[in-house]
C-alpha cells in the first residue's frame, strides 16, 4: 500500500516503511507548515496515496477534494498502526525482511560482507552475517539493536491487532 504522512505522523511514517509499505512522509521535505496540506492533498491524489492525518478538518478537506484519507485518532504508534490497518481494511505484516529504510522510504537489498566492509563499526563487521543496504540513502541495516526494536515493536502490535 502506498501512504502519504502529515507532519504529526512522522513516527508512524517510520513504522510503515518498516512494514514494507511506501510511505511518503511530508516532514522530510523543507516545505513551510503552511503549504503543507495543500501539497499534501495533491501527491495523495496524483499518486494514488491514502492521506494519513491527525488533522480532522485536513482529513475532511481531503475527501471533499476525492482523495483516500484515513483520520488517526491516538497518539501511541502502534494503536496508530492497529488503526491504520483497521481502516483501510488490510492487515500490517512487520516483517523485518520486507523493511524500506525507515529513514527516507527507499528499497533495502540485502548486502555481503565484503560490500558493507569499511562502513559499518568493525566489531559489527566480526559479529554479524547478513546486512541490507538502502539503494537510496545507502545506509546500512543489520540485526542489532535496531532489529531488536522492530520485533519487540512487532510484538506489542500484534497483541493489540488480533
Ligand atoms: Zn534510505
Amino acid at each position: 500500500m502506498k501512504f502519504i504522512a502529515d507532519g504529526m505522523l512522522g513516527k508512524l511514517a517510520r513504522w510503515l516503511r518498516l512494514a514494507g509499505h511506501d510511505v511518503v512522509y511530508i516532514g522530510d521535505s523543507k516545505m513551510p507548515p503552511e503549504q503543507q496540506d495543500d501539497a499534501l492533498v495533491k501527491r495523495a491524489k496524483l499518486e494514488r496515496r491514502i492521506l494519513l492525518t491527525s488533522d480532522l478538518a485536513l482529513h475532511r478537506r481531503a475527501l471533499k477534494r476525492g482523495a483516500r484519507s484515513t483520520f488517526i485518532k491516538s497518539a501511541d504508534v502502534v494503536s496508530q498502526l492497529v488503526e491504520t490497518s483497521r481502516r483501510v481494511g488490510q492487515r500490517i505484516e512487520i516483517v523485518p525482511e520486507n523493511s524500506r529504510c525507515p529513514m527516507c522510504n527507499g528499497s533495502l537489498r540485502a548486502a555481503s560482507r565484503q560490500d558493507v566492509g569499511g562502513l559499518v563499526p568493525e566489531t559489527v563487521l566480526k559479529a554479524q552475517r547478513e546486512f541490507w543496504q538502502c539503494v537510496k540513502c545507502k545506509k546500512i541495516y543489520w540485526h542489532g539493536k535496531h532489529w531488536k526494536t522492530i520485533i519487540e515493536m512487532a510484538s506489542r502490535y500484534n497483541q493489540i491487532a488480533r
